[in-house]
C-alpha cells in the first residue's frame, strides 16, 4: 500500500504559517500516473518520477524484467505488472478495475515516455472514458531529445514514428511527405539505417538537411546534421553509425513553401483583373488550401503594386 507518513507539523519558510501535513505520499488514489524512464542515462531519472513509483500500489511496465535494473537502481520494491501491445486491452480492463477500487497505479515504458510509440493509448483511453485521474510525470522522449539539438526548424515539427519496414511502402510514405513544410522525425532501427537514408535522399532530394541523433544520453551519442547525400555517404561508410538507437530528423520542404507563395500570386493576378480584392483573396484561399487572411495580405500587395 502507499506510503502514508503520520501526520507532521511544519513552518513554511516563506509565509510563516503553521502547516499540517496530513499525508507526504506522492500520489492520489485512484489516480493513473504517466511515467517518463531514462531512455540509457539513468540520471536522466526525475525525483517526482522515483518518488511516484515509490508510491504508487502497481507499476504496469512493458517488460517487467527490463525495468527491473531500473527500479532495483533507485530502490523501488513496488510490485509490477505487464502491459505490453500482446495484452494491452484485457490489461487495461483489469487495471481499470483496480484504479476504481482506489489505487494508484504507474504506467512505465521499456524507456523514455509511454504512449510514444510505446504501449499505453488503449489504457490512457479506458481509464480517462471512466472519468479517472490521468496524470503524466514529463521526462525523456528520444524525439524531443533529439530535436532540442539537431539545429532543424523547431518551431513546428511532425513526428512519424517508425517507417514502414518493407522498401515500397517505406517509399510511398516517403513521397506523401515530400511536401511537408514541419521538421520530421523518424524513429529507425539501425539495422535499416542506410536503407531509410537512401530512400530519402531519393525522395527528398540530396540537398534536404537532415540529422541523424544515435545513442542519445549514452556513451557513444553522436547528433550529425547535414545534407542527405553527405549523411547517407557517411552512415553508409561508417558501420559504427549503424549501431544503437536512433532518430531520423529531416528538414521540412522550403522550395515548396515558396512556390506556393508564387502560386497564391499567380491565382490573384488572374482573378483581381474581374473581380473585387476580397473575393479574389477568398477564392484563391479556397483552391489554394491557404488561410483567406494570407490571401487577402497578397491581394492587397499585389493591388498596390
Ligand atoms: N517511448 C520512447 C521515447 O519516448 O522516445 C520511444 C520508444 S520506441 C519503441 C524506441 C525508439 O526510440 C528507438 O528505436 C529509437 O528510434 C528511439 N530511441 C530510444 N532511445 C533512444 C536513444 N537513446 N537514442 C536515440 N534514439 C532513441
Amino acid at each position: 500500500m502507499r506510503n502514508i507518513l503520520p501526520v507532521r507539523v511544519y513552518y513554511d519558510q516563506n509565509l510563516m504559517i503553521k502547516k499540517r501535513l496530513v499525508s507526504v505520499s506522492n500520489v492520489e488514489p485512484e489516480s493513473l500516473y504517466i511515467v517518463a524512464t531514462p531512455i540509457g542515462n539513468l540520471a536522466d531519472m526525475s525525483a517526482r518520477a522515483i518518488e511516484v513509483l515509490k508510491d504508487v500500489d502497481v507499476i504496469a511496465a512493458e517488460d517487467t524484467r527490463h525495468s527491473g535494473h531500473l527500479l532495483q537502481h533507485y530502490a523501488i520494491k513496488t510490485p509490477t505488472v505487464s502491459l505490453h501491445e500482446h495484452n494491452e486491452q484485457q490489461r487495461s480492463e483489469v487495471l481499470l478495475s483496480r484504479l476504481q477500487a482506489g489505487e494508484a497505479i504507474a504506467l512505465i515504458s521499456d524507456a523514455g515516455t509511454p504512449l510514444i510509440s510505446d504501449p499505453g493509448y488503449r489504457l490512457v483511453s479506458l481509464v480517462r472514458a471512466h472519468g479517472i485521474n490521468v496524470v503524466p510525470i514529463p521526462g525523456c522522449c528520444a524525439l524531443v531529445a533529439a530535436l532540442s539539438a539537431s539545429g532543424l526548424a523547431s518551431d513546428k515539427f511532425s513526428f512519424e514514428g517508425f517507417l514502414p519496414s518493407k522498401q515500397a511502402a517505406r517509399k510511398h510514405t516517403l513521397e506523401k511527405l515530400k511536401n511537408e513544410t514541419r521538421t520530421m522525425i523518424f524513429y529507425e532501427s539501425p539495422r535499416r539505417l542506410n536503407n531509410t537514408l537512401n530512400d530519402m535522399e531519393s525522395v527528398f532530394g540530396r540537398e534536404r538537411p537532415a540529422c541523424l541523433a544515435r545513442e542519445l544520453t549514452k556513451l557513444h551519442e553522436t547528433i550529425v546534421t547535414k545534407p542527405l547525400a553527405e549523411l547517407q555517404s557517411w552512415v553508409d561508410s561508417d558501420s559504427n553509425q549503424q549501431r544503437g538507437e536512433c532518430v531520423v530528423l529531416v528538414e521540412g520542404n522550403r522550395i515548396q513553401q515558396d512556390a506556393s507563395e508564387a502560386e497564391v500570386d499567380r491565382f490573384l493576378a488572374i482573378l483581381l483583373d474581374d473581380l473585387p480584392v476580397k473575393r479574389a483573396a477568398a477564392i484563391t484561399a479556397a483552391l489554394l488550401s491557404v488561410s483567406k487572411n494570407k490571401a487577402y495580405e497578397q491581394a492587397l500587395k499585389l493591388q498596390q503594386k
